[in-house]
Parts: C-alpha cells; structure tokens; sequence
C-alpha cells in the first residue's frame, strides 16, 4: 500500500476583484459615504487598495494553511489545545497586518472602515481559511459585545486587548441540553462578597473555547444568577477570563477554566470546538457585562450582537462557496474531457476543455449567479447597516434599520444553505477530482455544512423572520421591501433586454406578499402549526425574490454600460446579463411555486403519525 499523499501548504483561495468593485462602486454607490465623517480617513482608492492588499495578504499567509489546517486539526496536550501548524504565526501577522481592525472604532485603535468594506474583508479571511478565522472572529465578536454593553472599566481592560489580538474571544451558550433552547442553560453564578459571581456548570461547542495563540482567552458564559427566573429572562451573560485578570489588565492566576475534551467533525478541523468545565473547583470567578444593573440581561445583550454574528456566518457561506465556483470555473477550462455535441457521431473528433459542455456550463453559470448575487445581498445589507448609522432622520434611520433587520435571517440562512449546495455543484463540476484532497471543493464543502447549523440553525432563522421580523413596525419593514421591489419593477418592466425577467420579478414580488398574508391568516385563525411548517420555505422564497431583483438591478447597470466599455469590461457586464437572466428564469419561478403550495396548505408532515415514517 503506498502512504497517502502529503498535503502541500498552498493557497488555493480565489477572489473576483472586479465583482467586488463593481458591487461597492457601481451597483451600491457606496463611493457617496467615503470621505466624510466618519469615513473621512477612506476614499475610493483607500479602499480599492485595502482589498487588493487583502487578497494578497489572504493567499500569501492564511491561504496556504487551509488544507495543511484541516488535515492536521487541532491536538489536546496537557489539557490544552494545540492549533495547527502556521495559526500561531498567521494570528501575530493577522494582527500586525491590521485586518482585525478594518470596522473596530478608531478610539479603540481600528481603521473604522465602512461596512460594506470590512464584510469584504472578511470574506476573504473566511474564503481563505475559515477554520483560522473563527478564533479572531469570535474574539472581536467577544470584544464588540463589552464595547456595546460593558461597564467604562470593562471596556478599558478587555476592548483594545480583544481588539488587537493580545487575548482571544468566545461566545459560551450552548449547553448539552441547551441547543436551540438556549433557555434551558443550567450554568449557575453565585453572588460573592466583592460583586464578583462563582460560576458553575458545562457549556459544550464552544468555538475557540481553548487555543494556543493568545496568552489569555476572555469567554462570553451565559449563566444564571441564583433567584433569576426560569428560562431566557433569567440569563446573564458574565466575563469570565480563563487566566484572571486584574483591574489594570494584569494577568493573575488561572481561573478555573478546564478543557474537557474537543469535537472530531466533518469540517473547519483547524477550529477547535471545545467542551470547557466552568468552575470545577469552585474557583471559576465571573462578572456581568454591563455590571450589576445588566442581571437577567444577557438575552437582550446576545439579540443586539447577533445580527452581527449572523451576517458575519452568511458571508462565511459566500466566501467559501466563491472560492470553489472560481476553482471549479479554472479546472473546468483546463481539463479536457469528451468532444464537442456538434460532432457526437465522430468517434476521432477532438476532446474538448470540459466547460465546453453544455452541462457544465449550466452548472458554472448556476455557481456564478447564486455567489454573485447573494453577495449582492450581503452589501445590500451592509450599505443598509452604514446608512443607518448616518442617517440625520429618524425616518432614514428606522428605514435602513428596519431592512437590516429584516434581511439578516436571508443572508445568514440562504446564504448559508446555498453555500453548500454550491461547493456540491463544484464537486459535480469537477468529477471524480472534486471528490479527492488535490482540489479543494471537498474540503470547502465540509466546511461549509456548519453555517447552516450554529449561530442558530436555519429554522430558528425561519422563525426570527416569520415570528418577529415580518410584523416588526406594524409590517412597515416588509411593505418598504416589497415597496423597493415595486419601484425597480415599474422602473425596468420595459426595459430592451431584461424587460421580461423584470416583470417575472413583480410576478413573484406579489406571489410573495400574498405568502406573507398567508402567513398572517394562521396567525390570526390560530393554525399555529402551519407557521414553522411553512417557515423555511417563506425565508427561500423572499431570500429568492431579494437575490433575483439585486441581480437584476446589476444587470440593468450593467446593460447601460455596456456598448462604451473596454473589451474586458465588455465580457464582465455581459456576464452580469447572463448570471441575472438565468436566475430570473431558471430559480425565480420558485417564488409562485411555493406560494401556491403554501395556498394548498400541505399539513402531510403534521400529520403523519411518528410510527408511520418507517417501520423499524
Ligand atoms: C462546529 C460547531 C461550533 C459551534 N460553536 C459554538 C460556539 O462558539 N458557542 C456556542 O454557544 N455554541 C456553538 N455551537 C453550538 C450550535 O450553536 C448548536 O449546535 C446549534 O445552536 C443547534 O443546537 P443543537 O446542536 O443542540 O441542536 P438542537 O437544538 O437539538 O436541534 C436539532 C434539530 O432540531 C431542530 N429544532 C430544535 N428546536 C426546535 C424547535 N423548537 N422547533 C423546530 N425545530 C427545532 C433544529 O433546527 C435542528 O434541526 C457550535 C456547534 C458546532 C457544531
């Protein structure tokens, strides 16, 4: 038997520039917030040169420990993880580099990018090796909660060390019988003395919960308080250092912090998913973020950070999923595989580059349009995210808010279930190599399984949207969407090219309204049941109807554009026109699809008895 082959340590990470510029300058018009407070520092070319330098920083230092990473994985020595070979550099260079502090606040050392800029480079630290990522990101996760809701002194000790990589991050909720119901955690944390609380109990999948490339981790623990109420009311979320720390950030002794063990999984293996021990000893000290006014707060707390957490998860899905419709698109050109259609009955014709055949192109074309488009939602949603930040208005402000809030559970729960779907369809592009270790689609679709799963599984994104995000303002959110659709449709509907995908585009903005009166209906008529029945295929559908009208409206750009554009421009444009054209034609019917079986009421799920799924 010969040794498996050694998994070189090269980068494999691809990124399309250009898309990226055209959605941030082109389509999104994000140049009309650059060079005034408080972008001032950033104009267009600032910010062309930061992703570019990204990119080159991405392939040359976290790139090339992608596959080495997940090979590898993380080892457990003397009760303490051990990261894969290059993490403990590329954290010090990641640091260095900066790219950490691309959206921190400039009072607490960062560049304060937009963030339609920062997701961006984001993406490329995720596409390139999400695995590696996870640890600074979950540390300035960690870090933005204190900043927003900490006490002046909690933010004067952890932010700029959190921030700037000198202490690593977690977010500590989930528990073995606290998954989705995160209500029912039964970590506890007793009052002492000095306004400190013990904590006590076993929080599991912790992120990060132990590694080897800070020298102290600060864990987010949600926990309850003794006397606090049953269920999420009663939750406090408590700093708790794994080495304790003093009131000048001085490092004092360990903290009752214990590894208990890590998780073996399919996918991200260089991130180490820890079960940690909280207070074995009884020496575990923690102290509520926010001080003692914030008891029982830690719920309301976790809800401002999580649209954070849940944009950052949908990019992940993008960043991974663009990088393995880029690798397949470069196999496909080189690999030459059959003849062309035009010659079947010559058995001597000559073979052909396979992305000559037409099955694979749809399948190119299918990677493209969906990538392209659902990172079209995600600076849609960024865009929002800076304007609602600058908004002199009260009214612009609720308007670009309310869409944020509105679009968060599409990018977290499309984005992510699509981003697995499309490194499957990268494999398929492949062939036999996309199933094996010398491509990277197989290792991209492991990866990417788990964004569908934490942050909130895509059902409780379902029901964010359905149960909160649909009624927030009165309906005002969903009508002002539906509205911004309207606008484009009546604008477009006669447009010389795409006039016809426009109008299936109104078709499908009606269907989906009438969806969400469905919707609405069940509420008031008390079929409860039907709501989380439906709910999943309500979030594809509008995730469906945003990504077909935000291609769309590129595509129009780029239809203007195209008769006075460079040859190379020329190709890119016509790209945009065919990526639109097809989703419009081939994904977007889906929308009335659906809306008709939500009309048909299909309750066969409900009310198949357990015994009759099978008989084993
Ligand atoms: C690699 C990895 C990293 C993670 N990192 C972290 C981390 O850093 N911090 C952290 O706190 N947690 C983390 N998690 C935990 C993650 O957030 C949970 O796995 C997730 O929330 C789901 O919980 P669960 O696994 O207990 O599944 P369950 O909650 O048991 O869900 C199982 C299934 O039932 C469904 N379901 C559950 N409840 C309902 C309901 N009421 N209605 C309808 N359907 C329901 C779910 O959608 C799912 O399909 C991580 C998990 C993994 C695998």
């Amino acid at each position: 038997m010969s040794a498996p082959k050694p998994i070189q340590a090269i980068n494999r990470y691809k990124a399309d520039l250009r898309e990226i510029a055209f959605l941030l300058f082109e389509q999104f018009n994000v140049g009309e917030l650059l060079g005034k407070p408080p972008f001032e520092a950033w104009g267009e070319d600032e910010v062309r040169s930061a992703l570019s330098e990204c990119y080159r920083w991405v392939r040359e230092v976290v790139g090339p420990l992608n596959a080495t990473g997940d090979h590898e994985g993380c080892l457990v020595e003397n009760g303490r993880v051990i990261t894969p070979h290059g993490f403990k550099e590329a954290w010090k260079k990641l640091y260095e580099a900066g790219w950490k502090a691309m959206g921190v606040d400039p009072a607490h050392g960062g560049a304060g990018a937009p963030r339609t800029v920062h997701i961006l480079v984001e993406e490329m630290l995720s596409g390139s090796n999400a695995a590696f990522n996870m640890y600074p990101g979950l540390a300035y996760g960690a870090g933005e909660v204190i900043e927003a809701f900490g006490t002046p002194e909690q933010k004067e000790v952890y932010c700029a060390r959190m921030f700037g990589g000198t202490w690593g991050g977690t977010m500590c909720l989930t528990e073995a019988q606290a998954g989705s119901d995160v209500g029912s955690a039964r970590t506890t944390a007793k009052k002492n003395a000095d306004g400190s609380y013990t904590i006590s109990g076993t929080k599991v999948f912790i992120s990060g919960g132990d590694h080897d490339l800070a020298e102290n981790i600060i864990h987010l623990v949600l926990a309850r308080a003794d006397g606090s109420p049953a269920g999420t009311k009663g939750l406090t979320l408590f700093i708790v250092p794994r080495i304790r720390v003093s009131a000048s950030g001085a490092l004092g002794e360990p903290n009752d912090v214990t590894l208990g063990t890590i998780e073996h999984k399919m996918g991200i293996n260089g991130s180490a998913t820890c079960v940690l021990n909280f207070g074995e000893s009884g020496k575990c000290i923690g102290w509520p973020v926010g001080g003692e006014a914030a008891l029982n707060r830690g719920m309301p707390q976790m809800f401002v950070m999580m649209n954070g957490a849940r944009i950052a998860v949908g990019v992940q899905g993008i960043a991974v999923a663009s990088s393995a419709y880029l690798n397949a698109l470069e196999y496909a050109k080189e690999r030459r595989q059959g003849s062309s259609i035009a010659h079947w009955k010559d058995a001597t014709a000559p073979r052909v580059a396979i992305i000559e055949h037409a099955d694979v192109r749809r399948m190119l074309l299918d990677m493209k349009a969906r990538v392209e488009g659902i990172r079209a939602l995600a600076i849609k949603l960024t865009n929002h995210l800076d304007r609602a930040a600058l908004a002199k208005e009260e009214k612009d402000k609720a308007y670009h808010q309310g869409q944020v809030d509105l679009l968060v559970p599409l990018l977290k729960a499309y984005g992510s279930d699509q981003a697995f779907r499309i490194c499957e369809t990268a494999i398929q592009t492949y062939g036999g190599a996309g199933y094996t270790r010398d491509f990277p689609a197989e290792q991209y679709c492991r990866d990417a399984k788990i964004f569908s799963i934490y942050e909130g599984t895509n059902h409780i994104q379902a029901m964010d949207l359905v149960g909160r995000k649909l009624g927030q303002a009165g309906g005002a959110n969903l009508q002002a969407f539906l509205d911004d659709i309207g606008k484009f449709v009546t604008k477009h509907k006669d447009h010389a090219t795409l006039g016809a995908q426009v109008k299936a585009l109104g078709t499908a903005q009606e269907a989906l309204a009438g969806s969400a009166m469905k919707l609405l209906t069940w509420f008031q008529t008390g079929k409860m049941d039907m709501v989380p029945l439906f709910a999943n295929r309500f979030l594809e559908m509008m995730s469906e109807l945003s990504v077909a009208w935000l291609l769309l409206e590129g595509a129009a750009i780029a239809s203007d554009k195209l008769a006075a554009a460079t040859p190379a421009d020329k190709s890119f444009y016509d790209g945009k026109l065919h990526a639109a054209r097809y989703y419009a034609r081939t994904v977007l019917p889906h929308v009335e699809l659906q809306a008709k079986q939500m009309n048909d009421e299909d309750r066969s799920p409900l009310d198949i008895s357990d015994a009759a799924f099978a008989t084993v």
